[in-house]
């Protein structure tokens, strides 16, 4: 097993991996920039390092760097968390050819499934049902073709760039007369955004809820998953309250789904935590990419299962077989998780600054997940995650009520955050009936606008 990792990222997950390898006996090094040196993790870490200026391409984006510090403390492997370098093949293979371990699965899994044209391919031969699509790229000289291929498809469709992630570089189109002018439009926000311009097609989905299976896998070829989250409630594309088990999905559709998963993961190789994403529509799950990394939202896993996602990275990682098999797995109770970012509840614009007084909610089955203190100052370079609140409760109306009741004991002065937005979705009652799809929120959003 490894005595030394290096953290390379930022904010809660940062602590939460922190948290993980002191608990193994694992000691840490946390990296930072110049606008970090408060944050929490820097503070509870062994060592401490700064790697540049407070942009994340001098800093948390920064290869050399981080592999730097991995050199000069002695580490022996390094976590990169999620977001930043966390699906960056190069860097995997970097610090794996540095003589580090990266953590996290192989370089050409990370390859393989960082470009959503090519994940969807290996999908498809693995017997993962897909959404109908181009099934691969849409070239630049042959519109005509791409034409007759939404036709086909049927109207509306979705654009999305092969290397698009964070909910953007995707648009959708209603109909054939937008259809050339959308093309050029996404493919250069995917030139910029992603310096990829490459781009492919799915038919748009009117009203799928989002529907996601955790798995974990070892270097020895064992394979178990952790059930499903339902992470349909989103703005903008970006997740933001999730729920575990997903509501009223029958159980052997359920049992179906994961199994689907699991297969691919033998069949991929793959190795580590990873997340099958899927659209869930009139009772089919269509997939539509997979996440190489530990996700934002995997707590509500672990309060459901008692299963430690970070941990057993860690220990997959360090090349110890997996403890447990499937039929070792219990899921109990249900849990939900809010993400509470930095920004203003009516215009979502960031709120970043001084946090004056920071009191989190407590108490039977609440868990928070923050890098927050009282006397904090968010910066404004960076995500505006700031905290995730956790309930869990027997059944899916006893987290509801602890998470109501968490929001009415926590104070975060001094900033402004999306608190307003969580009780006034956990007190709406057809999100209390559950099962909503992913333009539910928003939908809500507008009508409380009008
Ligand atoms: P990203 O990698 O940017 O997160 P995803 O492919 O995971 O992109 O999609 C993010 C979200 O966009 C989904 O959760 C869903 O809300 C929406 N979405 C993606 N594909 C489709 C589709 N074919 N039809 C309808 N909505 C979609």
């Amino acid at each position: 097993m490894f005595s030394k990792i290096v953290i390379a990222n930022r904010g809660e997950i940062a602590l939460r991996i922190l948290r993980a390898a002191h608990e193994l006996g694992i000691k840490t090094v946390a990296v930072y920039s110049q606008a970090d040196s408060d944050l929490m993790p820097v503070r509870l870490a062994g060592e401490s390092v700064c790697i540049g200026p407070a942009s994340p391409t001098e800093s948390y984006l920064n290869s050399p760097a981080i592999i730097s510090v991995a050199e000069v403390t002695g580490a022996d492997a390094i976590h990169p968390g999620y977001g930043f370098l966390s699906e960056n093949a190069n860097f995997a293979e970097q610090v794996e050819r540095s003589g580090f371990t990266f953590i996290g699965p192989h370089a050409d899994t990370i390859r393989l499934m960082g470009d959503k044209i090519s994940a969807i391919q290996a999908m498809r031969k693995a017997g993962v049902p897909t959404v109908p699509g181009s099934l691969g790229t849409l070239s630049e000289d042959e519109d005509d073709k791409v034409k007759s291929i939404a036709h086909e498809i049927g109207y509306p469709v979705i654009l999305k760039a092969a290397a698009g992630g964070g909910g953007r570089g995707m648009r959708v189109v209603a109909d054939e007369k937008s259809l050339r002018n959308a093309l050029s439009l996404t493919r250069g926000e995917a030139k910029n955004a992603f310096g990829n311009a490459t781009i492919y097609m799915e038919k748009f989905l009117g009203n799928p809820r989002h529907i996601e299976v955790q798995v974990l896998c070892d270097t020895h070829g064992n394979v178990v998953h952790l059930g499903d989250r339902d992470c349909s409630m989103q703005r903008r594309y970006q997740k933001i309250l999730e729920e575990a088990p997903a509501y009223g999905i029958p159980s052997a559709q359920r049992d179906a789904i994961a199994k689907v998963c699991t297969q691919a993961c033998h069949e991929i190789n793959y190795c580590g935590a990873g997340t099958f994403e899927f659209l869930y529509q009139d009772g089919e799950f269509y997939f539509i990419e997979m996440n190489t990394r530990v996700q934002v939202e995997h707590p509500i896993t672990e309060m459901i299962t008692g299963i430690d996602i970070v941990g057993e990275q860690l220990l997959i990682a360090g090349g110890n077989p997996l403890r447990f098999s499937q039929q070792d797995i219990r899921f109990k109770g249900h849990s939900i998780e809010c993400r509470i970012n930095a920004e203003d509840p009516v215009t979502f614009m960031p709120h970043p600054g001084l946090v004056n007084r920071y009191h989190p909610p407590g108490g039977m089955g609440i868990r928070v997940d923050s890098h927050l203190y009282s006397g904090y100052r968010v910066p404004p370079y960076y995500d505006s995650l700031i905290a995730k609140v956790i309930s869990y409760g027997d059944d899916r109306s006893m987290a509801l009520a602890r998470m109501r009741r968490a929001f009415e004991e926590t104070v975060i002065d001094g900033i402004r955050c999306n608190i307003p937005l969580h009780t006034s979705l956990l007190n709406d009652e057809q999100f209390i009936q559950g099962g909503n799809s992913i333009h539910y929120l928003e939908d809500k959003m507008m009508g409380s606008k009008k």
